[in-house]
């Protein structure tokens, strides 16, 4: 087993190997060898090899999930041999109080149900990480580090860590303090979804967890990371049915916060008492405002009071006339109080209506007493400068207003064409003079065309209001990206965002006002919060999506079962 992971085997692969170990065995040894494994199952049996994940059976329409190991026990025992969703979707409602989802969940004894949601409990990932070596100095890491007074290095350096409490009440003891470096622990939680086969539609979720304890250079590390869930496909999970697949995960990180034994660490052979919580989500705006239950970005802010304007049958951010009066952090116990509201409307409709007029869904993360679903999401940097507002002022402003004609881009390609860049930095991919260059530039190609190549190559082309916006910019991307954020400067990117802003509602309308541009806004208190951008930004989760992706890529063209692709994924974590 050490060998297939080593080398990265597909079941396959390995399945033929054993066959032929027990042909020569058997050769060699004769009868002896008939018990030989010559299947992975049987191996498994023999071995005494048991997965490490709990597998739930999702009904396919209402996203329930059903235990799978109970499901197969029911299959056995049930003469008719089919199981439907008993979900009751809106137990207070008078008329739908027994009307339960009836959806076909497994059909026959032996037929596999469509979808499995893995699960792996996080006490038992964590369990694993403290057996080893080192991992516990590692922990107490942070709580040695000098600190400075005008400076952000890190999410220690934030707000959150620094003022986070055992209780709430505020004279309890800070739960993040060093004589508890190694036992207390703040959980960072990513989602994202990725399309791991090209051509066909297909996505597949992942939750991840990283201990923000660990050092930040490991923090994102492969074997750092605990995987709390993978969504099945092949479509997303719409609005607060992903609640379901929370659940589980919420279980478990109330557990940890009452405190969990266990039974040894490496450094602790007579057991060690846990606790953690979970104090940031840091994904893509859309995927954090479903987890936590925020309505679109479109209509309105999940940070702040502004809501969107509806003009020109399109939604625009515009308004920085009257900032004062919507540049106000939205309430979390409102939040609370509102999302208990919509959980209690009794039909889609009145849900609906809710919704648009609060802005507010349940979301399990709720049940966690200490969870602030206002300040814990933070706006993800990545999407919102890079993939936001870099593509946005040079597509949507600067090539589609005609301010960059093609004429234009092609000298600013022989420009860029004559940059001598250091080889790390990576190719930035050319083309742009067709517009198809920057089509598919990633966050961090934007990063680095705006941070070396556009000064340079715009500024002749563009007029002085644009100039202005250009200068702005760079120097927002120069001193948020930066790794040690001095306090002062974050004050000046912010004020710069707020010109960039103003700029482009006078010269090129409301219209051009995004979500993301009205974000920007906000990346400042985010920094306040949890430290530099680097200390959170999702850069480093999506590296391991690209490594997912691969094994699903891999996977998808052997034939193998989902459910094998996800015991690989979860027994080499
Ligand atoms: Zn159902
Ligand atoms: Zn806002």
């Amino acid at each position: 087993m050490t060998f297939r992971k080593k080398f990265n085997l597909p079941e396959t692969a390995t399945e033929s190997q054993l066959k032929f170990m027990k042909i020569v065995l058997k050769e060699i040894g004769g009868d002896i060898y008939d018990s030989f494994p010559d299947s992975l199952y049987l191996a498994r049996i023999q071995l005494g090899l048991k997965d490490r994940f709990h597998s739930f059976v999702p009904c396919p329409k209402c996203h329930k999930l059903y235990n799978k190991t109970d499901m197969d026990e029911i299959q056995k025992n049930d003469s008719i041999g089919i199981i439907r969703c008993s979900h009751v979707e809106f137990p207070n409602s008078a008329s739908r109080r027994t009307k339960s989802c009836q959806t076909v969940l497994a059909e026959r004894e032996g037929k596999k149900p469509e979808l499995i949601y893995p699960f792996v409990p996080i006490h038992q990932q964590l369990e694993v990480l403290y057996h080893r070596p080192h991992f516990e100095r590692l922990l107490r890491h942070w709580s040695n580090r000098r600190q400075f007074d005008n400076i952000l290095t890190d999410i220690y350096d934030g707000q959150i860590w620094k003022t986070f409490r055992e209780t709430d009440d505020e004279n309890s003891a800070k739960f993040f303090r060093p004589e508890v470096a190694d036992s207390h622990l703040g959980l960072m939680i990513n989602l994202d979804w990725f399309q791991p086969y090209d051509g066909t539609f297909y996505s597949i979720g992942v939750i991840y967890a990283a201990i923000c304890n660990l050092p930040r250079d490991i923090r994102f590390k492969r074997e750092n990371l605990l995987v709390l869930g993978l969504l099945p496909g092949p479509n997303e999970v719409s609005l607060h049915k992903i609640n379901h697949y929370i659940a589980p995960i919420v279980n478990e990180l109330e557990l940890l916060w009452s405190g969990i034994t266990l039974n040894r660490t490496f450094e602790c052979q007579n057991g060690k008492n846990i606790r953690a919580a979970l104090v940031l989500i840091s994904c893509d705006i859309p995927a954090a405002r479903k987890i936590c239950g925020h309505i679109s970005a479109l209509v309105s802010c999940h940070r702040c009071m502004k809501r969107a304007n509806y003009e020109d049958h399109q939604h625009n951010f515009a308004g920085m006339e009257d900032m004062e009066n919507w540049f106000i952090t939205r309430d979390s116990t409102e939040h609370r109080r509102n999302a208990l509201a919509w959980r209690s409307c009794n039909s889609t409709n009145s849900r609906k209506n809710f919704v648009s007029e609060k802005g507010v869904r349940w979301s399990e993360l709720l049940r966690l007493p200490y969870f602030d679903p206002i300040r814990f999401i933070i706006v993800d940097p990545m999407h919102c400068l890079f993939l936001g507002i870099a593509r946005w002022i040079m597509k949507r402003i600067w090539i589609d207003e005609g301010v960059l004609t093609p004429n234009d881009l092609k000298k600013i390609q022989e420009k860029m064409n004559q940059f001598k860049v250091p080889a790390d930095l990576g190719r930035i991919p050319g083309n742009i003079e067709r517009g198809e260059g920057f089509s598919n530039y990633t966050a961090d190609q934007w990063r680095i065309f705006f941070m070396i190549y556009a000064t340079t190559s715009l500024w002749e082309h563009l007029p002085s209001k644009d100039r202005k916006i250009l200068t702005h910019f760079v120097r927002v991307c120069s001193i948020l990206v930066s790794r040690i954020l001095e306090i002062e400067l974050m004050e000046e990117a912010h004020e710069r965002l707020i010109k960039i802003i103003k700029l482009i509602e006078v010269h090129y309308g409301r219209v051009k006002i995004t979500p993301n541009l009205h974000l920007s806004l906000h990346l400042c208190d985010c920094s306040n919060d949890f430290g530099p951008l680097y200390a959170f930004w999702c850069f480093s989760f999506e590296r391991m999506n690209g490594i997912l992706g691969k094994i699903f890529f891999f996977y998808f063209f052997t034939f193998l079962l989902y459910s094998d692709i996800v015991s690989l994924i979860f027994n080499n974590f």
